[in-house]
């Protein structure tokens, strides 16, 4: 069955979305303790060059490639200091080596003339940085402390839509859904919850119903 039809399928009772969203919070947490970034950094700079080196690749492949970069490049200036080239051949393996090197650049430079050297916080200010787009903010700015808004990655879309939190499609609506529904002090901790739930339970093309903590609360469950 494909995953759309599990959306069709969607026809069990549960209390409305307001009602459920606490529990499902709870008992994710409870389910996933260890659910935080799976990306690797030591520093604000760090955590901002990983997010963005993670489109189109995964964290694993992130991380394999930052072990290296994070202790040839630490500051801002370092990664100006080196030709474009040689940036590109540093990155090559995460995938849009040349662009990805590029928005690294533009970043970097932004940083150090508009921002002192440092990340900034404020999302207004994240997304203005070359590169970084609305989802690369979200992410740094929730790690940083200071979600400001939702991350709706292929993970959240899918348990968003499976638990019926959300009838959208597009991200940035499935975004706006969920910070009505989801409490404030949870946005940084609540796409991780979906994520790993995403990844060990409720995969894509074959949800493991019989094994999550969400059956009685899940609109989708198959149990
Ligand atoms: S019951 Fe759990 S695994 Fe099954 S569709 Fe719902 S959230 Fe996914």
């Amino acid at each position: 069955m494909s995953p759309r039809s599990y959306l069709h399928e969607a026809r069990r009772r549960v209390a409305p979305k307001r009602e459920r969203i606490r529990p499902i919070i709870e008992r994710l947490a409870a389910a996933h303790p260890d659910a935080t970034i799976a990306l690797r950094s030591q520093s604000d700079i760090e955590l901002l060059v990983a997010v963005m080196l993670s489109a189109q690749t995964t964290d694993v492949n992130v991380n394999r490639v930052t072990e290296k970069l994070f202790a040839k490049y630490q500051r801002p200036e370092d990664y100006l200091a080196v030709p474009p080239e040689e940036l590109e051949r540093d990155i090559f393996a995460t995938g849009f080596y040349r662009q990805k090197a590029k928005s690294l650049r533009g970043t970097m430079q932004m940083l150090l003339e508009q921002f002192d050297g440092q990340v900034p916080r404020d999302l207004d200010q994240l997304v203005r940085l070359p590169g970084v787009a609305r989802k690369t903010a979200n992410v740094v700015a929730a790690e940083l402390g200071t979600p400001q808004g939702i991350v709706v990655d292929t993970h959240v879309r899918r348990l968003s839509q499976r638990l019926r939190l959300t009838r959208q499609d597009d991200p940035v609506k499935i975004e706006r859904d969920l910070m009505r529904l989801v409490p404030r002090e949870d946005w940084g901790r609540f796409p991780h919850l979906l994520i790993w739930h995403g990844r060990r339970v409720c995969i894509a093309r074959m949800p493991r119903c019989e094994d999550c903590v969400l059956t009685d609360l899940c609109p989708s469950s198959r149990v």
